[in-house]
């Protein structure tokens, strides 16, 4: 069994008159006493400072295709090299990762992994980029930083999966080093945030505007529907009339399916038929890229130009199955742009997921990454 790495300083934090200190990284705020873990559980008081007790320790890499992030408008059929750690600052009850996400027992990260060898580990592979998921990279922001630094030095793109759920000061240092992002907009409620998973919807908004506004990040929106909780009809017009109204049309939506999960195994998984009235809903808005997800379904799955409607990648699941683009992401009918990060080809990955372990060597690699 690999030996437990203690973690490495973290950043974001001030001491209060209390005593305590009060880490800055997302919108909970905690503060703790020697000795005490935030909610996430990963970063802890040490010896009077803030320690991310998960830096250079995942749960396991997976060569996945982009489209499961999911990314649409992002390099579309090329493989990217996924990872996460443990632990999460929301408590979603309906988490379809629930076994990463709510980790106590550090056992389960077992792979040790310097930022230098995922970012060799990506090319090695023919990965085109590095993708931070299966758990919020937001609560290891310093180790994922370090790993999209790396990447950027070997030509690699670095993909977050997010649920937005971040400060406005380490907001800023996080997305810089990131090339895309998929957020998650759990809901258009604060009541959901609050019931579902004890958060705010605010914070999520400024996320998405930052990005939007302040950043040349491409990045993509998911929102799991589920029945009863966050699927009326209402409160997906809402959502899709905000996103119009702030993110502008070219911000590609897409709708998933929830599956009983975590503690809502009673709930109903998610019709196809809801998934396709959320679609007809978000086009009805006028968003240009509405996407459904977890179904089969290829017409809600396939990219249309939005000035000629051709279809401009078809799609089986996480196959793309037609190409009618050139370089830079042009229609091939009308040569109309598609918003997105597009090459003249697509990828050729297919809808393989390939597990993948690091080299044996990380132990005295990540010695130099400690502070
Ligand atoms: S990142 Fe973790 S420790 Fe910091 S405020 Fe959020 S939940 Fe608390």
């Amino acid at each position: 069994m690999n030996q437990p790495i203690e973690g490495k300083p973290g950043r974001y934090w001030h001491v209060l008159e209390d005593g305590r200190i009060q880490c800055d990284v997302c919108p909970r705020y905690c503060k703790l006493h020697e000795g005490q873990r935030g909610l996430c559980f990963v970063r802890a008081r040490q010896g009077g400072q803030m320690m991310l007790t998960t830096y250079g320790r995942s749960s396991g890499f997976c060569i996945d295709p982009i489209e499961k992030k999911p990314l649409n408008h992002f390099l579309p059929g090329t493989p990217v090299l996924s990872f996460g750690t443990a632990g999460c600052n929301l408590t979603c009850k309906f988490c379809q990762n629930w076994d990463i996400s709510k980790a106590r027992d550090f056992d389960r990260i077992q792979d040790l992994a310097s930022p230098e060898a995922i970012a060799e580990a990506a090319v090695h592979s023919g990965c085109r980029s590095v993708a931070f998921t299966y758990n919020d990279p937001v609560i290891f922001l310093e180790y994922a930083v370090d790993v999209a630094q790396a990447c950027r030095e070997r030509g690699i793109k670095t993909v977050a999966v997010s649920a937005g759920y971040i400060s406005p000061e380490p907001r800023i240092e996080f997305f810089r080093h990131m090339d895309a992002a998929n957020i998650d907009l759990k809901g258009f409620t604060e009541g959901f945030y609050k019931n579902l998973c004890s958060g705010k919807l605010a914070p999520v908004l400024e996320t998405l505007e930052y990005l939007k506004h302040q950043t040349n990040v491409w990045f993509e929106i998911t929102t799991l529907l589920i029945p009863g909780e966050n699927d009326s009809t209402v409160e997906i017009a809402a959502e899709c009339a905000w996103v119009m109204d702030r993110l502008g049309p070219d911000v590609p939506l897409h709708f998933t399916a929830f599956h009983p999960d975590w503690k809502l195994r009673d709930a109903l998984p998610t019709s196809a038929n809801t998934l396709r009235m959320a679609r007809l809903i978000a086009m009805n808005a006028g968003i240009r890229h509405v996407y459904t997800g977890n179904v089969y379904d290829p017409v809600g799955q396939a990219t249309y130009c939005p000035a000629c409607g051709a279809m401009l990648i078809g799609r089986d699941y996480y196959d793309v199955t037609a190409w009618n683009m050139s370089a830079g992401g042009r229609c091939g009918e009308c040569d109309t742009r598609c918003h997105g990060v597009f090459e003249a080809m697509a990828g050729r990955w297919g809808r393989r997921r390939q597990p993948v372990r690091l080299r044996r060597s990380e132990p005295e690699a990540l010695e130099r990454f400690k502070a």
